[in-house]
């Protein structure tokens, strides 16, 4: 595949900030053109197509892998661009052909490729959720995936409150839609919560930050039968399970990217309710200025940063 776009993605800045380098190339937002097809490829793919890239191989035959969720195969997984397979901050990747699905001609290959892991991972949790117009949604977090959940829940209908301690990231979040914002380092996260939904409390939480005060808060912030998505990676965190969960008959959901299929599901969701995706990017760099790039990404203060190649 000839890359035309790759995003930076929070994992990213985990392998970016380690002290040993890594040898192999990342970029796990992979979206651009067929350039060469291996034999044995399914008949629905051509030379040139436009497709993203579900960046992780299994075995391809056991259950896991059957339904498309071959990150969890049992046999275990290459992830491309996630430290055991090479990633799309190249020109090119290799990847199996079972892992394409093709671009809906009305996204941008920055889309494409945001799509493709951060803003899919938000817009699954969401799912899960089942998040609608009777919603209060909470998202922690306003880096690219929490942003992209901001967004993905303004588009089911919800009513939006976006949180994180960075003002940068709360304007952003402010421009895609939400409808409170509210920075935890000024006030406590709950009671702002609590304050803006007049005592009750949101009815879902979107946690992105992966902060262990964040994803204790989460659970605080839900009003009963609340029901809360964890797709941050981060610390562990300490939870009250009688107060939080227990006796709030709350549901809690872990999620993890999403399966092929649902890849598919999330683009045609972005594309049939108009979701202004590419409102998320606000760097768009060359490969040349990869060292630029990720500081910058690194920095916290920014929206979706994207390598954009010719
Ligand atoms: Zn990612
Ligand atoms: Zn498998």
């Amino acid at each position: 595949m000839k890359i035309r776009a790759s995003g930076l993605c929070g994992t990213d800045l985990h392998r970016y900030r380690a002290a040993e380098p890594t040898e192999m190339i990342t970029g796990h937002e992979p979206c651009g053109v067929i350039a060469e097809l291996g034999p044995g490829a399914p008949d629905g793919l051509a030379m040139g197509d436009r497709v993203m890239v579900h960046h992780y191989r299994g075995c391809g035959v056991c259950e896991m892998c059957a339904m498309g969720y071959e990150q969890l195969c049992p046999q275990g997984r290459v992830t491309y661009g996630g430290g055991t397979g090479h990633g799309a901050n190249a020109d090119y990747i290799l990847v199996p052909s079972r892992t394409l699905v093709h671009l809906h001609a009305a996204l941008s290959f920055e889309a494409g490729a945001a799509i493709a892991c951060g803003t899919g991972t938000a817009w699954n949790g969401l799912k899960k959720m089942q998040v609608s117009g009777r919603d209060v949604v909470s998202v922690f977090g306003q880096g690219p995936v929490g942003l992209s959940g901001t967004l993905s829940a303004k588009a089911m209908g919800a009513h939006v409150i976006a949180i994180d301690i960075v003002p940068e990231r709360l304007a952003l979040a402010r421009e895609l839609g939400a409808d409170h914002v509210i920075n935890s380092r000024e006030v406590d996260a709950v009671t702002a919560i609590r304050e803006v939904t007049g005592g009750a409390g949101a009815s879902a939480v979107l946690e992105t930050s992966g902060n262990p005060q964040a994803r204790t808060q989460a659970v605080q912030c839900l009003r009963p039968f609340g029901r809360c998505c964890y797709v941050g990676v981060g610390g562990p965190a300490s939870i009250d399970f009688n107060r939080d969960i227990i006796f709030k008959v709350a549901t809690i959901y872990g999620s993890w990217t999403f399966s092929k299929s649902e890849l598919l599901e999330i683009a045609r969701f972005m594309v049939d309710a108009r979701v202004p995706v590419d409102q998320l990017i606000t760097h768009r760099y060359t490969l040349d200025q990869a060292v630029e790039a990720f500081r910058t990404f690194d920095s916290a203060t920014t929206g979706k940063c994207v390598f954009v190649m010719d």
